[in-house]
């Protein structure tokens, strides 16, 4: 058994048995009749305002009310309320009153089964009814919601034209309402779709039936303006594709902050990427500038470790100052150094201010070199204590010309007033004595020769100093050279007693020299010699080939060279107390001329020398110095 429908019935009906038959044949039909049952216009004014019904049946004739007054009150209430007729007998005219008054139907009550069939399609109707008339007010609130929606909304039909179009896209698109409908929304020039996007927006349609994404748009008045698209294919009921539906909204302030903010994004990252390139290059001129430079240079943190040191420092140092800063204080030489560099490295880390300080340093082959440290501090934002650079220069080059500089000025005044007091003593006995002028002026010559050479030692030994010397190149025989200079010498070794000798080897080639500066070469060692031999002595000359040139020698068993002057004598000025007292008339610049001299040959020269024995220096001429294609001779 199905259940039984509920019926709201409202039932106009003076019969009992009339009613009781009416529920029975709705009860037998499958309601469940929930009814009111009245006799009088006022009792049904009053029921109809009362309830929710869902049908009417009312009897034609009662005593004091009718039917056709019943429909009548139902149809000036205004409610959709099926009404059913039933009555006993109908003639054809009063059915048609009662069809045109509004009754959906009427029933005799002699055959009555066929009321169950009419409530039931009457019912049906009205469900239809309401269903249709909720479904238009629900389609009027949202037309009405569409219409007042920000969100830009149109209908395409398939060919394109538009059909409708909200208020909003009225006025994001510029176009009045009747531009728009029945017009094809590519003619209004609404949008800016590249071939591509036309492409991906079709296949999309194609496909899932939708497309969204971003559109440049443009307005009626050309003005263009950022929308974000969805379009969504329409279907019937049977599937088929009816039109398009258009859904936009205007993202443009959107959209340019967006390109605000990317064009924000792209100055700022261009501006990292050339910053951060201009770091790099920075660094890496900062990097070859530290390798490079003959500066040792460190970076020492706020404690004192090293973090970072230069190829030069790592050379200059090794292991003895490769940790922390402070072990520069242990290879200080200057005891009284070490609390200037201590209170130096303070004010560095705590006041992040520069020092500097001169001092002896022992480095890592254990020599002394003098340094100029420059302490300077390097400050991170937030410490209070800062890291530091050092940087050590060597200056002990500086410093021993400054020496040599000191000593050289006093040496040439001392060498200048002696050959002066002499002169000034001389000129005196010239006045005084007049019968011995020849022999005061003999000697005054003779000082005046030394002032000479003495000048011209300097002179020359300038010329070295600047670079100027400029060899004169000729083939010279060396073995002639060399007879000439000895026999020029020979009367002076004669007056001293002293045998010279001369030993010149066979097939020695021309060799091409300045010939001018090797016999200064030869004579100043020759002159030495004879100076520092007794008499009865022997002087020496021989020149042969060696392995690596042609060897001038000059030996002697003179009073030779004590060790520990054997390093400095060719250092300008330099004099071995024996020499002192042996001669007074030395400058000390012989040495130096003739090393500077064979070395501008591309030559050497070194000295051997037992004390009280003798000495034998051996200049060596290298062989690329002998004249190309001389033909060996014999001497
Ligand atoms: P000078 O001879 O004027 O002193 P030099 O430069 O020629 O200067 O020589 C430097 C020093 O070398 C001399 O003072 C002397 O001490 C030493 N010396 C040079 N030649 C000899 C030598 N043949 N025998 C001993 N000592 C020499």
């Amino acid at each position: 058994m199905p259940m039984p429908i509920p019926a709201h019935v409202l039932i106009v009906e003076d019969s009992e048995d009339d009613l009781l038959l009416l529920l029975h044949t709705l009860r037998r039909g499958g309601y469940a009749p929930d009814y009111v049952c009245v006799q009088t216009a006022a009792e049904f004014t009053a029921a109809l305002e009362s309830g929710a019904w869902d049908l009417v049946i009312s009897d034609f004739s009662l005593p004091q009310f009718s039917g056709i007054a019943a429909l009548k009150l139902l149809k000036d209430s205004g409610r959709d309320l099926p009404f059913i007729m039933v009555s006993g007998a109908i003639g054809e005219e009063t059915a048609v009153a009662v069809m045109r008054a509004g009754a959906q139907d009427y029933v005799m009550k002699g055959n009555l089964t066929r009321l169950t069939s009419v409530v039931e399609r009457e019912l049906r109707e009205v469900a239809e009814r309401t269903a249709r008339r909720q479904a238009e007010e629900q389609v009027y609130l949202l037309s009405n919601a569409l219409m007042q929606s920000t969100t830009m909304v149109a209908i395409l039909n398939t060919d394109g034209t538009i059909s409708y179009a909200n208020e909003a896209f009225v006025r994001g698109s510029g176009y009045a309402l009747a531009e728009l409908i029945g017009q094809h929304a590519a003619r209004l020039s609404l949008n800016t779709l590249s071939k591509q996007l036309l492409r991906g927006v079709n296949a999309g349609l194609r496909g899932a039936g939708e497309w969204h994404g971003e559109v440049l748009s443009r307005r009626r008045d050309g003005e263009s303006f950022w929308i974000a698209v969805k379009l969504s294919v329409i279907r019937d009921g049977g599937g088929r594709s009816i039109g398009l539906l258009l859904v936009a909204d205007d993202i443009s302030e959107r959209k340019s902050l967006e390109m605000q903010l990317e064009r924000h994004a792209q100055q700022l990252e261009q501006m990292v990427e050339t910053r951060t390139a201009e770091l790099r290059q920075a660094k890496e001129q900062i990097e070859v500038i530290l390798s490079n430079t003959s500066d040792a240079i460190a970076l020492a943190d706020a404690d004192g470790n090293l973090v970072q040191l230069n190829p030069a420092f790592a050379h200059l140092f090794g292991s003895r100052v490769s940790v922390s800063i402070e072990q520069i204080l242990g290879i200080m030489r200057q005891e009284d150094k070490v609390t200037e560099l201590a209170q130096a490295l303070l004010k560095v880390i705590y006041d992040h201010a520069h020092a500097r300080v001169d001092t002896d340093l022992e480095v890592q082959n254990g020599a002394v070199i003098d340094a100029d440290l420059m302490l300077a501090p390097v400050v991170a934002a937030d410490a209070d204590r800062a890291g530091l650079v050092v940087s050590v220069r060597d200056i002990s080059h500086i410093k021993a010309l400054d020496r040599f500089k000191t000593r050289f000025v006093a040496n040439v005044a001392h060498d200048l007033s002696n050959p002066i007091s002499v002169v000034r003593g001389r000129l005196y006995l010239l006045k005084a004595i007049p019968e011995k002028t020849a022999e005061n002026m003999a000697i005054l010559e003779r000082e005046v020769d030394r002032l000479e050479q003495f000048v011209d030692e300097l002179r020359t030994l300038a010329e070295l100093d600047r670079g100027e010397i400029v060899l004169d190149l000729e083939d010279v025989r060396l073995n002639d050279l060399l007879r000439e200079i000895v026999e020029a010498h020979r009367p002076i070794a004669e007056q001293h007693q002293q045998i010279l000798a001369l030993s010149v080897a066979d097939g020695l080639p021309v060799v091409r020299v300045d010939r001018r500066k090797c016999e200064r070469v030869i004579v100043n060692l020759l002159a030495n010699a004879l100076n520092y031999t007794p008499e009865g002595g022997e002087i020496r000359i021989v020149l042969r080939q060696g392995s690596s040139g042609i060897a001038m020698i000059v030996e002697d068993t003179g009073m030779g060279i004590a060790p520990e002057d054997l390093p400095h004598i060719f250092e300008r000025f330099y004099r071995s107390a024996t020499a002192k007292r042996a001669s007074e008339t030395g400058t000390g610049l012989g040495l130096a001329i003739v090393k500077e001299m064979v070395e501008a040959h591309g030559g050497s020269v070194h000295v051997e020398s037992v004390l009280n024995a003798g000495s034998r220096f051996v200049v060596t001429l290298p062989l690329t110095s002998v004249a190309a294609q001389s033909p060996m001779f014999g001497s």
